[in-house]
C-alpha cells in the first residue's frame, strides 16, 4: 500500500532525538530556543514562539487580542477545523466565507463580511499556496473598514484595526512576491504536526510580524509566559542558583514545545529547502505532467507571478463529478493500493457547525472544489515508481467510472 504522507524519519533524526533524551534536559529548553531563533532566520519575520500545536498557537494569539463573546472572526468554510474551533474556544462568532477557484479564501468574500464586530480575519493557505495577502493586508487598513472597528482592549486600540492571524499550517516555505510566509501578515502559525510538510511530531510556531509601535521582541517574552501557565520564569530560568521563586501574573495555557520536539524540527529545518521542498516540487510537476493529457482532470495551481506553494498536497479535480462519483473514484483508487484523501470536507457541512446553523448552500465554490476534489500523496520518501503507481491508479479509477 502506498501511504499518505508517512513522515521522513532517518538516521539523523533519531541522533538528534537520542541526543536530546541523554541531554538531562527534554522540555523547553536550548533546542527549543534554537530552534525558535532558525525559524525566524528562515522565515525573516522579527520573532517566533514554539508552542506545542498550530492549533494552540492561532487561541493563544485570539486570547491575547482578546477575542471574546459579541466578536466576529472571519474564517474560511474550506479548511480544517481547528481554524475555526479555536474561535468557538474563545467565545466568538465563526463567520465562514467562500473560496476562490485556488482553493484559498476569496478577498471578495471577506469584504463582503466585515462587520463592526469584526476582530481577526484567519486567511488559510490552503495545500502550501499563499492567499492574496497584498489585497487581504490593504483590506484591513481601508480607511473605511477601520473607522468601523471598535476597539475592546488595549492591544485591539494599538493595532487600530482587524488582525491578520494567518493559519500557515501547510505552506512554511511558500513565498509572496519574494518573501517567505511567517513574513506576511501580522501574525502566522505553522503546525509541525506529523503529516505536515515540517514535522516535530507534534508542534507549532508563532511568527511575530506586528506593525510599530508593537514590539514583538517584548511580546515574545509576554506570549512566553502566557504559554506557561502565566508563570515568570520557565523550568531552566528557575534551574539557576537562586532562581527558584517565581510569580504566576495570569491564568495562562500549557501550550510549550519540548526540546524532543524541537530536535527533530532542527534537523528537518536545515535540510527543508534544499532537499525536502526540491523533492516535493518534483512530485508535483510529475503529477501534473501526466494528468494535463486528459481532459478529465484539473489540476491545481501552485504557482504564478506572484506565489509559490510550499506543496503541502496536491489537490487534483475530476471536471464535471459529484461527491457521489469521486467517493466512488477513491474507493476504487485505494483497491488499487493507493492511500488518497479529501483536503477538505467544508466545515458547514459537520455536525457541530451545522447544528450552529450554517448552511453549504453559501459556499458554494468551496462546496463545488471539495465535492470533484482528490488529494494525493506527496512525501519525502515517495519514489518516481510509486509516483507511476499513483498516477495509474487514478487513471484507471477515473476512466473505468466515467
Ligand atoms: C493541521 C492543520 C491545523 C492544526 O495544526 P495542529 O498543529 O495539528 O494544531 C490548522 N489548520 C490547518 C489548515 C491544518 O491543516
Amino acid at each position: 500500500m502506498i501511504p499518505f504522507s508517512p513522515p521522513r524519519i532517518d538516521k539523523k533524526i533519531v541522533d538528534e532525538v537520542v541526543d536530546t533524551l541523554y541531554s538531562g534536559w527534554i522540555t523547553t529548553g536550548p533546542k527549543t530556543k534554537k530552534f525558535e531563533k532558525n525559524l525566524t532566520r528562515y522565515a525573516g519575520h522579527p520573532c517566533t514562539l514554539c508552542v506545542s500545536s498550530a492549533s494552540a498557537g492561532l487561541e493563544l494569539m485570539l486570547r491575547w487580542f482578546g477575542v471574546t463573546k459579541g466578536d466576529e472572526v472571519i474564517v474560511p468554510a474550506y479548511t480544517y477545523a481547528a481554524t475555526a474551533n479555536v474561535v468557538e474556544h474563545c467565545g466568538a462568532k465563526v463567520i465562514f466565507v467562500d473560496s476562490g477557484n485556488d482553493f484559498n479564501i476569496s478577498v471578495k468574500a471577506i469584504e463582503k463580511a466585515v462587520t463592526p464586530h469584526t476582530k481577526v480575519i484567519i486567511p488559510v493557505d490552503i495545500a502550501g499556496y499563499p492567499c492574496d495577502y497584498d489585497e487581504i493586508n490593504d483590506l484591513v487598513r481601508r480607511s473605511d473598514i477601520q473607522k468601523q472597528f471598535i476597539p475592546a482592549t488595549p492591544e485591539q486600540s494599538q493595532l487600530g484595526r482587524i488582525l491578520v492571524l494567518s493559519d500557515a499550517a501547510h505552506s512554511i516555505g511558500g513565498r509572496y512576491n519574494g518573501k517567505r510566509t511567517g513574513n506576511l501578515t501580522d501574525v502566522t502559525i505553522y503546525s509541525f504536526h506529523a503529516v505536515k510538510n515540517l514535522t516535530t511530531a507534534e508542534g507549532g510556531a508563532v511568527c511575530l510580524n506586528l506593525p510599530a509601535p508593537f514590539d514583538n521582541d517584548k511580546l515574545y517574552n509576554q506570549l512566553n509566559i502566557k504559554s506557561l501557565h502565566g508563570q515568570t520564569k520557565d523550568a531552566l530560568a528557575k534551574m539557576q542558583v537562586g532562581s527558584w521563586r517565581y510569580d504566576i501574573i495570569e491564568p495562562g495555557y500549557k501550550y510549550n514545545m519540548t526540546d524532543i520536539q524541537a530536535s527533530i524540527g532542527l534537523v528537518e529545518l536545515e535540510r527543508y529547502d534544499d532537499d525536502m521542498l526540491v523533492r516535493r516540487k518534483h512530485i508535483f510537476d510529475s503529477y501534473t505532467r501526466e494528468f494535463r493529457k486528459y481532459s478529465w482532470a484539473r489540476v491545481p495551481e501552485y504557482s504564478n507571478d506572484r506565489k509559490t506553494s510550499s506543496f503541502h498536497v496536491y489537490l487534483l479535480r475530476i471536471n464535471g463529478i459529484g461527491e457521489t462519483l469521486r467517493d466512488t473514484i477513491i474507493q476504487k483508487i485505494f483497491e488499487k493500493e493507493v492511500s488518497v484523501n479529501v483536503h477538505f470536507i467544508p466545515l458547514p457541512m459537520m455536525t457541530w457547525y451545522k447544528q450552529s446553523g450554517y448552511r453549504m448552500e453559501d459556499y458554494p465554490v468551496a462546496y463545488e472544489n471539495f465535492s470533484g476534489e482528490i488529494s494525493l500523496p506527496v512525501y519525502y520518501d515517495l519514489t518516481d515508481e510509486q509516483i507511476r503507481t499513483v498516477v495509474q491508479a487514478v487513471v484507471d479509477s477515473v476512466q473505468s467510472t466515467l
